[in-house]
């Protein structure tokens, strides 16, 4: 099995890679973030309940991405690998899900983070808000709110990885067809080692 976590800030270009991550490894893509909005859209409790942090760019509790994920990865079992995006966000979610792949038999490969600083990102979010309609990223506030809770609760999850002999990282920046040949090859060495 091939499970891999994408990593990086918001803004970094995770899902633009994970649609072609998907498509070469045949992977079922788990985004937590496109998870939650569709809890939203259907008008779900949990969406009401996530909606109000996540306008605000901040994180919703780890109990309840974790149940997402468990749910996925139950409904999933004769998938090829997971990629997931925007999950784990906490060390306590990376914690959640080592113990739930371990459950099913198997773990996670590689870590592969996008870098990029922060005026980038937050000059991509302000772009991406003029056209997606997402609330958060908007304005400047709430887009170096998210950056900011970012660093403070999701970068010790590269530490996590890093322990287990299974991060790596690349430049976010440059062009998308550049940084996909780059994860790919990552992917590549974590599969020979
Ligand atoms: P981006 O990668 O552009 O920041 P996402 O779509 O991954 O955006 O997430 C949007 C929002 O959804 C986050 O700011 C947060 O409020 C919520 N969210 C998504 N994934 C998680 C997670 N694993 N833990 C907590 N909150 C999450």
């Amino acid at each position: 099995m091939l499970n891999l976590v994408l990593f990086g800030p918001p803004g970094a270009g995770k899902g633009t890679q994970s649609e072609k991550l998907i498509q070469k490894y045949q992977l079922v893509h788990l985004s937590t973030g496109d998870l939650l909005r569709s809890q939203i859209a259907a008008g779900t409790e949990l969406g009401l309940r996530a909606k109000s942090l996540m306008d605000q760019g901040l994180l919703v509790p780890d109990e309840v991405v974790i149940g997402m994920i468990e749910n996925k990865l139950t409904e999933n079992q004769q998938a090829p690998g997971f990629i997931f995006d925007g999950f784990p966000r906490t060390v306590k979610q990376a914690e959640a899900l080592d113990t739930l792949l371990t459950l099913h038999g198997t773990g996670i490969t590689t870590m592969v983070a996008l870098v990029v600083d922060e005026e980038e990102l937050i000059r991509r979010l302000l772009k991406r808000g003029e056209t997606s309609g997402r609330p958060d990223d908007k304005d400047e506030a709430t887009a170096r709110r998210r950056v900011s809770v970012y660093n403070s609760e999701t970068m010790p999850v590269a530490e996590h990885y890093a322990q287990q002999g299974k991060y790596a990282a690349i430049s976010g920046i440059g062009t998308i067809d550049d940084i996909f040949e780059l994860v790919c090859q990552k992917i590549q060495q974590a599969q020979l080692s």
